[in-house]
């Protein structure tokens, strides 16, 4: 009875060989009990078997083995049961399998957080300056990215690192551009001073052109001016005359009335002779308190009209210097530019006619055919 109690707590391994070996006395199964395992020997076993699955890089399969092998570890014994090896064989290839699975995923990741990145770079060096929308486009794609459930930490650490890198990047091309900007309002300044300053020269460059006092032509605009009328005779023969003028005892009114009163009445006297001519003509102040004019004409009768009325002028009226009335006079020669071969000839004609006037007693006008107004 006591016998078949001990046999009833075999196992079936154990009960086949009492079987095979005839065993029927307690004492007979003690070499058969004493090959059972020590549970000592079992907890080594179990930790071993654990060491051996783990640690897997797949966090769920790590918490499963956990959880199965805090079973065994209350019960060692667990490790004999055929349910608890089938799953310990199980977990030996899930295990590989899921592991395999997870380093597929991270390298994507990897992979699409790294092409996103280098097309932020490219995007962020080729836009000029901030708002570049792609940029922007980019940088929400870095952040979309679910990083895979099985994913490291480290691995979302370097997305956040490289979302931080871009706006780092962002606020570094808005500096920049912000640089730009500042840099262009003062190209755009400096422009301004040019302009500016160009437009003072082309003022002064005129105003050179003009006889400070008088506001005629001063000798060197008025001889460039020459070239022009001279080539428009050469070309279609428009017929003009050089008058020389000249004021008489200038020095004396000057010695009389002061300087200032002599720089008004040249003052006035120009005006007197820019007046009086067309649009065609030119005045120039020569020299001193002589000037020298340009008078085109057709018929000889309009030159004579010309002259005369610049005579009648200074004759009839007084020059005004503060409450002075002050009579002046001039002397001038007269040559006509069809009867010399070149425009300096017509000048030095000029220049004897009026030297004749003065010395045939001054305030008269002499023409080349001897004429006097
Ligand atoms: P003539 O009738 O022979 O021409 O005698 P003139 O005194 O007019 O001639 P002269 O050449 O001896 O003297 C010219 C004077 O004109 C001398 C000079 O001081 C004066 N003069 C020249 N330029 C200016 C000027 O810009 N302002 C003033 N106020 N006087 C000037
Ligand atoms: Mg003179
Ligand atoms: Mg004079």
């Amino acid at each position: 009875m006591e016998f078949n109690n001990i046999l009833n707590q075999l196992n079936e391994q154990e009960r086949s060989i009492v079987k095979s070996n005839n065993i029927d006395s307690p004492i007979q199964l003690i070499p058969l009990l004493l090959k059972r395992v020590h549970p000592s020997n079992v907890d080594v076993l179990a930790m071993i078997i654990k060491q051996s699955l783990l640690p897997s890089i797949c966090e769920k399969t790590n918490e499963e083995i956990d959880k199965l092998f805090a079973k065994i570890d209350k019960e060692p014994n667990l490790l004999f049961d055929k349910d608890v090896q089938q799953k310990i064989e199980e977990f030996t290839t899930k295990r590989f399998e899921r592991d395999k699975q997870v380093v597929i995923e991270r390298t994507s990741d990897i992979s699409k957080l790294v092409i996103l990145m280098e097309d932020y770079l490219n995007e962020a060096i080729s836009s000029s300056g901030s708002g570049s929308k792609n940029v922007l486009n980019i940088k929400g794609k870095i952040e979309a990215i679910k990083i895979n459930e099985n994913g490291l930490e480290a691995l979302t650490k370097l997305q956040n690192e490289l979302i931080n890198a871009a706006n780092s990047i962002e606020k570094e091309m808005d500096n920049v551009s912000s640089k730009l900007e500042s840099g262009k309002s003062k190209i755009q300044e400096l422009e301004e001073k040019v302009k500016t300053l160009e437009d003072e020269l082309t003022r002064t460059k005129t105003e050179n052109m003009k006889d400070h006092l008088t506001g005629l032509l001063t000798r060197k605009a008025f001889s460039d001016e020459v070239k022009r009328i001279e080539s428009s005779y050469v070309r279609i023969n428009t017929q003009y005359a050089v008058v020389f003028f000249d004021l008489d005892h200038f020095k004396t009114l000057n010695d009389t009335y002061g300087h200032e009163c002599g720089d008004v009445v040249l003052s006035t006297f120009g005006k007197i002779l820019n007046k009086s001519v067309r649009d065609i003509d030119i005045v120039g102040r020569y020299g001193g308190e002589e000037f020298i004019a340009i008078i085109h004409f057709n018929l000889n009768r309009e030159l004579l009209q010309f002259l005369k009325r610049i005579k009648t002028i200074v004759t009839e009226n007084s020059f005004l210097y503060k409450d002075k009335k002050i009579k002046v006079t001039f002397s001038a020669g007269v040559a006509i530019r069809s009867s010399y071969p070149t425009y300096e000839n017509t000048l030095q004609k000029a220049d004897m006619l009026l030297y004749q006037a003065k010395e045939s007693g001054r305030n008269k006008i002499i023409l080349e055919n001897g004429m006097e107004i």
